[in-house]
This record gives C-alpha cells, sequence and structure tokens, in this order.
C-alpha cells in the first residue's frame, strides 16, 4: 500500500480534553438503526461490537426503525444488549412507500434499464424506498425529535478499535456538523442527473451555500461536475439540526420533487454529503480518524501508531481503505490542507 504521512491533517485525532472522556455528562443524542426484521442477527453483531467499544461506558439511547413492526423476538433479543434506554419505532407509510405522484411506468423502465446494466440494487424498489428514507426522513421520525445528534449504525458492521472518548461531545464542542469514517466514489449510473439537480437548486437559492464550503471535495472543474465523491453514509454521527434547518428542507424537497428516488437510484450517501459539503463550512465536517469501522468490503483503520496502539484495534492499518485508489480520502486531504 502507498505510504501516507501520519502528519497529514486529514489523520489528525480528533482534540480531545477531559471533558470528552467524562462518562457523567452526555450529549443530546441517539444510536439509530434502521432494519428489517430479517436483519435481526446483524443488528445483533453491530449492538454487541458498538455496546463493547464505546456505549457500555458511555451509555447513549437507541432508537430502532423499521417501516413494519418489529417481532417481538426481534425486540426481546436486541433489548437484553444494552443497559441504555431503547425504543423500537415504525415508520409512517408516507416517509418510506414510493409516493402516488411517481410515474410508475417511468419508474419501471429505468428499473428494468438499471438491472440491465448491472447496477448495484438497480431493479430495487424498497432499495430505493430506504434511500429516500434516510434522505430525508428519517430525522422527522417521532422517537428521533428528542435528540439532536445521531451516529447511524447498520446491521453487520464492525467496531475495530475502543473508543474512549465520545464523539457526540466533540461534535456539540466542535459544533460539527457531519462525521464519517469512510469516503469513496458513486457509481455514476445511479445519479446520472443529481448534479445538474444540485447546480439548479443553488442558482435558485444561493443563499444557501456556505462561506467556506467544501465544494473542492466535490469537482475537480470549479463545481461544473460532480467527481462522485461522497461519505459513505452506513456510518454517519451528525447534526440533525442540519438536516432540519432551512437548507437542507429545501434542498431535499427540491430533489424529491424531481423524482430522482425512483427514476434514477439516488443515494442517500451522495445526497447527505453534497448538502454537507455546500450548506456547512467545510471545518464543519470531521473525519474520524480513531473510529476503526468497517462496513463490507471496506474497512477504516485508523492511520498512527499510538492511535491505532491506544485504540487496542483489531484491524490491519495496512488493510485500512483510506489510500486505496477507489477512496477519495486523497479529496479530503486536499481539502483539509486548505484549513
Ligand atoms: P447497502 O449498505 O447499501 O448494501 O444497503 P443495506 O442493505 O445495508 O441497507 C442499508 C440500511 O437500510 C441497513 O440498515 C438495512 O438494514 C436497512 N434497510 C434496507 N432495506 C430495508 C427495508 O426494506 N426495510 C427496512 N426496515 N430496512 C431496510
Ligand atoms: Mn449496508
Amino acid at each position: 500500500p502507498p505510504s501516507v504521512p501520519d502528519t497529514a491533517t486529514s489523520t489528525a485525532d480528533s482534540p480531545k480534553d477531559e471533558f470528552l472522556y467524562d462518562h457523567t455528562y452526555r450529549a443530546n443524542a441517539t444510536l439509530l438503526i434502521l432494519a428489517r426484521n430479517s436483519d435481526l442477527e446483524g443488528t445483533i453483531r453491530s449492538m454487541r461490537e458498538i455496546e463493547d467499544r464505546f456505549n457500555r461506558k458511555y451509555n447513549y439511547p437507541w432508537v430502532l426503525l423499521n417501516e413494519v413492526p418489529f417481532t417481538s423476538e426481534f425486540i426481546k433479543r436486541v433489548s437484553v444488549l444494552t443497559a441504555s434506554h431503547i425504543e423500537f419505532g415504525i415508520i409512517p407509510h408516507d416517509h418510506w412507500y414510493q409516493p402516488a405522484w411517481i410515474d410508475e411506468e417511468k419508474a419501471k423502465a429505468s428499473r428494468g434499464k438499471m438491472m440491465a446494466d448491472n447496477v448495484i440494487y438497480g431493479g430495487s424498489v424498497s432499495y430505493r424506498n430506504m434511500c429516500r428514507f434516510n434522505s430525508g426522513f428519517f430525522y422527522k421520525q417521532e422517537l428521533l425529535q428528542k435528540y439532536r445528534y445521531y451516529w447511524r449504525v447498520e446491521p453487520n458492521v464492525h467496531f475495530h478499535c475502543e473508543i474512549d472518548f465520545d464523539p457526540f461531545l466533540f461534535m456539540e464542542r466542535e459544533k460539527k456538523v457531519y462525521g464519517f469514517t469512510i469516503t469513496l466514489y458513486e457509481f455514476e449510473a445511479t445519479i446520472k442527473t443529481l448534479w445538474k439537480a444540485v447546480k439548479d437548486f443553488i442558482a435558485e437559492h444561493p443563499q444557501y451555500v456556505a462561506p467556506e464550503n467544501a465544494l473542492g471535495f466535490l469537482t475537480e472543474d470549479g463545481g461544473n461536475s460532480y467527481n462522485l465523491c461522497h461519505f459513505w453514509s452506513n456510518f454517519e454521527i451528525a447534526d440533525m439540526d442540519f438536516w432540519r434547518g432551512e437548507a437542507y428542507t429545501a434542498f431535499f424537497n427540491y430533489l424529491d420533487s424531481l423524482g430522482g428516488f425512483y427514476y434514477e437510484r439516488w443515494g442517500d450517501a451522495p445526497v447527505h454529503s453534497i448538502a454537507a459539503a455546500l450548506f456547512a463550512p467545510k471545518d464543519k465536517l470531521h473525519f474520524f480518524n480513531e473510529i476503526g469501522y468497517e462496513h463490507a468490503p471496506y474497512t477504516h483503520c485508523p492511520r498512527g501508531e499510538d492511535t491505532w496502539t491506544k485504540g487496542r484495534c483489531g484491524c490491519d492499518p495496512k488493510q485500512s481503505f483510506d489510500y486505496d485508489g477507489y477512496s477519495c480520502m486523497k479529496k479530503w486531504d486536499r481539502l483539509a490542507k486548505s484549513y
């Protein structure tokens, strides 16, 4: 693997002090999982790992969401895994299913074409429902109204290192908006007209674009075209006030009105990433180097021998995705070095 200096800005650990090790004061935050009943075993594995590595010390509450009721078996099996408060929510019908105003003939043609082109999840309606929900509806759920920050967790992910500080308190103190561990290129076929939509939206609403934004992470030509870089949203630690705010609300509503979640296969990852990069100042985005994280097929293993040792990490730093050719970390480094 290519060698990368440990001193690169983006690989620096999150600044820490005593406050961030405090196990008694909690931020207004929750751990969040969207899952199907069939995801039970994977949900258990993810919860076990994050409880072991972080939450048994910090005791943040859990929220689990599903568009159908969780079975009593599911609720029973996951409830024993944590000492924290845990709640189970059912997603309102209109927050999940394909809206009636979507032209189903057109949507179906797109699914057929993508399937023929072997686009991953190209033929799936439920995957599109999930992407639209994660883009514009999860933070509207009743159970989440009392919270500001969330940590998105998926079934079957891994947390490879001890997390001995509170990322939520870090977000709160630094007024960060969006935290990530892995960044990569999107499949172009899934978002053919997304960047045009973004440019049209910005032309209408230039006031939402933050000064000192992270446009430089998204483009190689001053914004004319999208370089497909995005934060991998299966891991997110973020501020729901940002999604609930005026800029993102207008942005999501505009994207939704174009039907691209169904006529194409827009993912919540590029939608969140583009919004965070454009509507927040770049220093409000944060790379959590010290959080060792795996979602198949990629792993982020902390850079820096000290961080890896202190974290008692179970991952191999040489296998870290950060400097793989398909990773966008080099674009992040380029941006991070500029502030
Ligand atoms: P991938 O990571 O893009 O391959 O997609 P996943 O299959 O992991 O789905 C992303 C997240 O959405 C995971 O937390 C899944 O459990 C969840 N998910 C996907 N489809 C559905 C669905 O139809 N219903 C529910 N309730 N959750 C879903
Ligand atoms: Mn996944």
